[in-house]
Formats: C-alpha cells, sequence, structure tokens
C-alpha cells in the first residue's frame, strides 16, 4: 500500500523555525507609541480604509509587556530618547523597531541639537521607512517586508548582532563610500 492510501489527506512537512517564524510574524502588536506628524499616518492605518486587522496588528498595545514591535512615527527629541529607550527595554523579547518617516530614520530636516539624528543612536531598528510623511500604504508595506525579515530570522539568533553587522556591511559598501567621497 502506498503512502497516498494510507494517508489519504496528506501531510505537511515543516521545521520548528519556520513554524516559529510563521507565528511571529503573524501576531506582531504595535506599541501605542506616536511622537509626531508621522503618527497620524500611523493611526490612519487602522481604519478601515488601510485595514491593518488585516494582518492581525490593529491591537496596539497601552502597555510596552504586550507589545513586541516599536513604530517610532516622528522625530524623536533629546529628551524623549531615554523615555523611547525605557519603553523599548520593557518591552517583551523577541521584539522589533520600524524607524517610520526621514525625522525618525535620520533626523530628517531637523539638522539641530534638539532631535536625535536617526532613532538607531537609541535603538536597534529592524528596517527603515523613507517619506515624509510616508502614506499609510508604504507603512503597510515596510510591515509587510518585516515580516518576511521575521519568517528568515533564525531561531536563538542575537538580533543586536545582525543589525550591527548589517550596518557595517552597508557603510562598507561602495555606494556608500562613493556618496561620502561626493559628500566631502
Ligand atoms: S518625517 Fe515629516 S511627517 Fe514624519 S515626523 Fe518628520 S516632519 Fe513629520
Amino acid at each position: 500500500m502506498g503512502i497516498e492510501e494510507k494517508v489519504p489527506s496528506g501531510f505537511l512537512l515543516s521545521t520548528v523555525e519556520v513554524a516559529a517564524g510563521y507565528a511571529r510574524k503573524g501576531s506582531l502588536w504595535p506599541a501605542t507609541f506616536g511622537l509626531a506628524c508621522c503618527a497620524i499616518e500611523m493611526m490612519t492605518t487602522v481604519s478601515g480604509r488601510f485595514d491593518i486587522a488585516r494582518f492581525g496588528m490593529e491591537a496596539f498595545r497601552a502597555s510596552p509587556r504586550q507589545a513586541d514591535l516599536m513604530i517610532v512615527a516622528g522625530r524623536v527629541s533629546q529628551k524623549m530618547a531615554p523615555v523611547l529607550r525605557q519603553v523599548y527595554d520593557q518591552m517583551v523579547e523577541p521584539k522589533w523597531v520600524l524607524a517610520m518617516g526621514v525625522c525618525a530614520s535620520s533626523g530628517g530636516m531637523f539638522n539641530n541639537y534638539a532631535i536625535v539624528q536617526g532613532v538607531d543612536h537609541v535603538v536597534p531598528v529592524d528596517i527603515y521607512l523613507p517619506g515624509c510623511p510616508p502614506r499609510p500604504e508604504m507603512l503597510l508595506h515596510a510591515i509587510l517586508m518585516l515580516h518576511e525579515k521575521i519568517q528568515q530570522m533564525p531561531l536563538g539568533v542575537n538580533r543586536d548582532e545582525v543589525i550591527r553587522e548589517t550596518e557595517k556591511a552597508a557603510l562598507a559598501s561602495p555606494t556608500t563610500l562613493e556618496l561620502k567621497g561626493l559628500l566631502r
């Protein structure tokens, strides 16, 4: 008797890693944390028109201990940086950070002493989303890309180290070096 007759409805093979990645990416709960104008676009993703609930993510949590995604939506002031770090530290592991908009990613047009020039100075960032402000569709796209990243992430990996290595490789890339040469 062939295996098809023994198990007529078939069976599925997978690994714990793939199952864990699938579960993690499908159950992200963002922290309720908006800093400036970008936060309005973030809030809009919850509306019926954009419907972040399609990805099971409409439950923005008021408590960091119930959240595993920090969407840094807006510019980070020097005064706010320690608060942001505290919220991040209180979030459960594994956790992820999305820098939304140019201000959160690099300080944007606020090149001054009051604004942190990129939230990666305060917390490790998994994904950067450009734009001022990025539209809700762009945020949803970035979230889907983050889902892919989470799915690919091996179990037990040191996320901070992966981010550090990626940043090091990006800084050493010919494009970055060329840009630095042009800027000099
Ligand atoms: S990127 Fe633009 S919309 Fe977002 S916080 Fe900065 S100024 Fe506001």
